[in-house]
């Protein structure tokens, strides 16, 4: 419901959600509970995993920490860091050694910066930065554990109902836009060729809701399927949701290209959200679980919070 309103804000508190939980839950053995109660007490947290080379395989993080006073020193840059400018909290990772580590970042802290490039099409109200690191201390005491299985999946099950939401509200935007649009005399819902289409988009929406929600029922079952559902959940709803735009672009017309109109956004936003992590060409790619970096999205995917 959220994201059918406003998808960036809706996006902001997944990943807030997500990076919260997830550096509470990855601190358990040391500032955990510290952790666990700033989140509750309303402060805000950011997640700074993706890095400019390492795209969907975030958790393989292919910039190293070097060994420093009080832990180790991060060089570098994190990418569409959604949240970042009102975070209280980064969760980074870096490699120490040859190890995919995990740190909380305090913030603010002199030595990360925004690098203001974001200008992207889609959820822009997510304000997703380019951050710099430069000699940023990721301290011995805020380390957490890889992300393991049984971890709790916050944003795995938080990102299809993103592309959910913008589908419905894509869906509502064209249906009022045929609805009032008058075309030799009649609404644009009564040509044959619209109210196919849309009774088409509509039942693959639900098709794609029915095995959201089927996803979820098992996650509080506790039946484990429940995470490829939750991976086959995000690939159909990212797919859906880019039909329906589509559909709303070919109804709207000239109209539904004018900025003042929701149909250019739905548009913009759906393609968005197929980008996230895991992007549906890789999802597509590790399925069939072929290559090389087949197996590692896989093998991120296994061991995933996201
Ligand atoms: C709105 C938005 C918000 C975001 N918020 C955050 C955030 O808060 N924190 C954060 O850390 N990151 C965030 N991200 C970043 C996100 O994690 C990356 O976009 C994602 O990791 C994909 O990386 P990439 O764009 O470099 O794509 P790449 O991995 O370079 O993919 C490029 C293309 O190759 C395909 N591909 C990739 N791997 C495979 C494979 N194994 N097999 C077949 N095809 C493959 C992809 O499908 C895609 O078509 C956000 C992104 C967006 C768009």
């Amino acid at each position: 419901m959220i994201t059918a309103g406003d998808p960036s804000v809706a996006t902001i508190q997944l990943m807030h959600s997500g990076a919260g939980v997830g550096l509470a839950e990855l601190t358990r053995d040391s500032l955990g509970t510290f952790f666990a109660d700033e989140f509750l007490g309303g402060k805000r947290f950011a997640n700074a995993l993706s890095e400019p080379a390492s795209g969907n395989r975030f958790l393989n993080p292919q910039q190293e920490a070097l060994p420093g006073e009080g832990g180790w020193l991060l060089d570098g840059a994190k990418r569409f860091v959604s949240g970042s400018e009102i975070a209280d909290y980064l969760l980074v990772n870096a490699l120490v050694g040859d190890e995919p580590t995990f740190f909380g970042v305090p913030l603010p802290d002199a030595s990360v910066s925004v690098i203001p490039i974001w200008d992207t099409l889609g959820l822009r109200a997510t304000r997703s930065q380019l951050l710099a690191f430069n000699q940023t201390l990721l301290r011995a005491s805020h380390r957490g554990r890889a992300p393991r299985p049984g971890d709790f999946v916050v944003i795995p099950a938080g990102l299809p109902a993103i592309s959910l939401g913008i589908a419905d509200a894509a869906l509502a935007a064209l249906a009022g836009h045929a609805r009032t649009r008058i075309i030799l005399g009649k609404p644009l819902s009564h040509q044959q060729w619209v109210q196919h289409a849309v009774a088409d988009a509509q039942t693959r929406l639900a098709a794609a809701h029915a095995l959201f929600q089927q996803a979820l029922r098992q996650a509080d079952g506790g039946d484990p399927a429940f995470f490829g559902n939750l991976a086959r959940s995000k690939y159909l709803a990212n797919k859906v949701a880019v039909e329906v735009a589509q559909l709303g672009v070919r109804i709207g017309g000239a109209n539904g290209f004018l900025k003042a109109s929701p149909i250019q956004r739905h548009l913009r936003d759906a393609e968005a959200g197929q980008l996230m992590a895991y992007s549906t060409g890789a999802d597509a790619g590790s399925a069939d679980a072929g290559g090389a970096d087949a197996g590692g999205a896989d093998a991120d995917r296994r061991g995933s919070r996201r």
